[in-house]
């Protein structure tokens, strides 16, 4: 993943395209289904937690390029459930989206978007092609990086247009006071929305963090007051050590 810089140009006609692959989807509510994963090199912003900065390599890659690999893989190890669009941010890429992914329908796929949660505009213009939207919301003290709490409840007021629901990363350094902050915001678009609730994994040992049980488990209590739904899932497929 790198960080997009102010002059980094974003083409339309091809995308940045870092790996294309099948796996099993390891977060979230679609965790261990087989999905297709397309994963765009740049970000708009960058998490202290990142597990993408290593990986800059990239292929400028067009729409029937990207199309005829997917086939290629669904043919040799599918049924596929989705095509995950992932990152870095894929919604960076709005402009090369609009075209790749009404080709994706056309030839068959279901349209998983795994975004940071912060472009809303972007999520506007390819909307109609999305099945189902994995959001994140962006805590300043696990991420290091500013607040988006204002792009987040902009995001997730138009994601709630079709199928999705909100990931939070959670380490030891989390503040309750922002963690709630968080939970209010969804629970104002709609208590509805499902929440799940994601420990920091280790990046080079794939561990938790010593204790982080008992504060993931009083930080679902406290998001369950608030919200219909409310999960604990660590990332899998780190532990199964799969892409
Ligand atoms: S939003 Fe995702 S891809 Fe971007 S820096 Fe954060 S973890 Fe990495």
């Amino acid at each position: 993943m790198l960080k997009l810089e102010p002059n980094h140009k974003i083409k339309i006609d091809t995308g940045e395209i870092s790996e294309i692959f099948s796996s099993i989807q390891g977060e979230g509510l679609s965790i261990g289904e087989k999905h297709l994963f397309v994963r765009f090199r740049s970000c708009n912003i960058a998490c202290d937690y990142c597990d993408e900065h290593d990986k800059l390599n990239f292929k400028d890659m067009a729409v029937a390029e990207v199309i005829d690999s997917l086939k290629i893989l669904e043919r040799d190890s599918g049924p596929h459930e989705y095509v995950s669009l992932t990152g870095g941010e894929p919604l960076v890429y709005s402009g090369f989206l609009k075209n790749l992914m009404p080709e994706l329908k056309r030839s068959g796929f279901r349209i998983f978007l795994e975004t940071n949660g912060t472009l809303s505009n972007a999520l506007r213009q390819v909307l109609p092609f999305c099945d189902m939207i994995a959001m994140d919301i962006k805590l300043p003290s696990v991420t290091k990086e500013r607040s988006f709490f204002g792009e987040h409840e902009e995001f997730l007021k138009v994601a709630i247009l079709k199928p999705a629901f909100v990931k939070m990363i959670i380490s030891k350094d989390v503040l309750i006071p922002e963690f709630l902050t968080a939970v209010k915001l969804i629970a104002r678009v709609s208590p509805d929305i499902p929440l799940v609730l994601q420990p920091k994994t280790d990046l080079k040992d794939n561990s938790l963090e010593s204790g982080i049980g008992e504060v993931l488990s009083s930080l679902v209590s406290l998001a369950r007051r608030e919200l219909k739904q409310v999960r604990l899932i660590p990332q899998t497929h780190k532990w199964l050590n799969i892409q």
